[in-house]
């Protein structure tokens, strides 16, 4: 086991938010101004894993605790990639997958990426470019992808990190690929568990990073309450709540939620064991 350290690149829903066109949703926090969902694992040896690579990924890369102010260096920009776990191919969990050229032209190589079969099929129709002969590709400045189908329930190792992944439902949109890195579960654009994952993979959970997407309950998302009791069924140390919409104003829950809940927001990290 090692410290990494997980960091919540992207925390809103599909369409980001504050929308525009409507001042009334709009909010003046900037920890209500969400880029599209993602997060980010640094290790030790600056080892660097994605978990999904949305719309905003550029940003997320260039930027990852959103704290560059303009037209400054960005200092803290991620420069490499050992692998991409993808939770599910929608748009805003997959979009950016363009984005990742930057990063085989920075470190010469090619990028493993790691998604259930029925996902990865609808990546290579999407994207066949990306996923050529990584050289050829290289070449003309193409991302460099390797695809690496992968099953549920199955252990997979990236940099020396034991994964597990386990399907998801994710209610009438299909199906999500949920992760477990060590102690670390990262569960997003869920709607239900099966009860057999919760008591064979969730178990003895540290950090739990969860869908929530707002009080009023969603077809395909966990809301509030949804979402509060598979975390007691869950029982993490810490929980971390993601995906958010615009109904949900940082600075109004600080007092609902109890301590180990945290509201997450773009740029939040945590230290985790792996
Ligand atoms: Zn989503
Ligand atoms: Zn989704």
């Amino acid at each position: 086991m090692a410290e990494w350290e997980l960091i919540l690149t992207g925390t809103g829903t599909s369409h980001g938010n504050p929308p525009w066109g409507n001042p009334n949703m709009w909010s003046n926090d900037p920890r209500d101004h969400r880029r599209r969902s993602g997060a980010i694992l640094k290790g030790p040896g600056g080892e660097v894993i994605l978990i999904d690579a949305g719309p905003d990924l550029m940003h997320q890369l260039r930027d990852p605790y959103k704290r560059t102010k303009m037209y400054e260096y960005p200092t803290d920009c991620i420069c490499r990639c050992d692998g991409v776990l993808i939770t599910h191919d929608h748009a805003d969990h997959c979009h950016g997958l363009n984005d990742l050229r930057h990063l085989n032209r920075l470190m010469g190589s090619e990028i493993p990426l790691y998604a259930h079969e029925s996902h990865l099929n609808t990546l290579l129709q999407m994207f066949p470019y990306c996923f050529r002969d990584a050289h050829a590709v290289y070449e003309m400045s193409s991302p460099a992808l390797r695809a690496i189908p992968i099953k549920d329930g199955e252990n997979f190792n990236i940099c020396g990190i034991d994964v597990q992944s386990f399907y998801m439902s994710h209610g009438p949109a299909g199906r999500t690929s949920g992760f477990r890195l060590g102690k670390l579960a990262y569960l997003t654009d869920l709607k239900e568990i099966p009860e057999e994952t919760l008591e064979t993979v969730l178990n003895d959970i540290e950090v739990l990073v969860i869908d929530m997407l707002r009080d009023e309950t969603h077809e395909t998302h966990l809301n509030w309450e949804e979402a509060e009791t598979l975390i007691q069924r869950i029982k993490p140390l810490t929980c971390y709540l993601v995906h958010m919409g615009y109904e949900v104003c940082h600075s109004e829950w600080l007092d609902r939620l109890p301590d180990n809940i945290i509201m997450s927001y773009d740029g939040l990290s945590v230290q985790v064991q792996l």
